[in-house]
């Protein structure tokens, strides 16, 4: 799935409909240069899971944390080997960001694999500085520069789904 984004308030946009189709357990890979949209994407998200107070980029920490009591969870069809959550449990919302990685199994010896949970979702900008030593991921979205004179602020956003429920948000995207 391609769309366009004209400017920042489009990719904010697309952000919070993502947020309202994401369940407990995902993956979500984001690529693209460096002042691509990543961070905007997945602020805005985070916005649309209902993520209040200061949302900043984790360039330096590697991961920022962030707590919700729920997922918008609109209805999508059961994934096979889904773990049934308790209906009060947290969801814990993990901001990854590997460009500062120089060896792909950095992340396991920073103890990041704990993270990846059936009551977390996890984002992760600059997946391939970990190779694929990372668990499977279930949607990915490349933003590229498309910008032309006319155009400053133009990107398009490349949406592509790789298990069962990433392509279950898809199907749900209204955007
Ligand atoms: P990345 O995380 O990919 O390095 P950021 O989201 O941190 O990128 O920065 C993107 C910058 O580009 C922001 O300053 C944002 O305001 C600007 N921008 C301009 N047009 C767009 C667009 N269409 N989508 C996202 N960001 C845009
Ligand atoms: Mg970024």
């Amino acid at each position: 799935m391609i769309v366009a984004l004209p400017d920042s308030l489009a990719t904010e946009k697309l952000g919070q409909a993502l947020a309202q189709t994401l369940q407990p357990g995902m993956q979500v890979h984001l690529h693209g240069d460096l002042g691509a949209g990543k961070t905007t994407l997945i602020r805005a998200l985070l916005r649309g899971l209902g993520v209040s107070g200061r949302i900043k980029s984790p360039t330096y920490t590697l991961v920022e944390p962030y707590e919700i009591a729920r997922l918008p969870l609109h209805p999508q069809p059961q994934a096979q080997n889904q773990v049934e959550l308790h209906p009060l449990s947290k969801i814990y919302l993990y901001h990854f960001d590997f460009y500062r990685f120089s060896d792909p199994r950095e992340w396991l010896d920073a103890g990041f694999a704990e993270y990846f949970r059936a009551d977390s979702v996890c984002f992760i900008e600059w997946p391939e500085k970990a190779a694929n030593t990372l668990p499977q991921h279930d949607l990915s979205v490349s933003l590229n520069h498309a910008s032309s004179a006319e155009y400053a602020d133009f990107r398009t956003a490349t949406l592509q789904a790789y298990s069962e429920r990433g392509q279950g948000c898809l199907n749900h995207l209204h955007f």
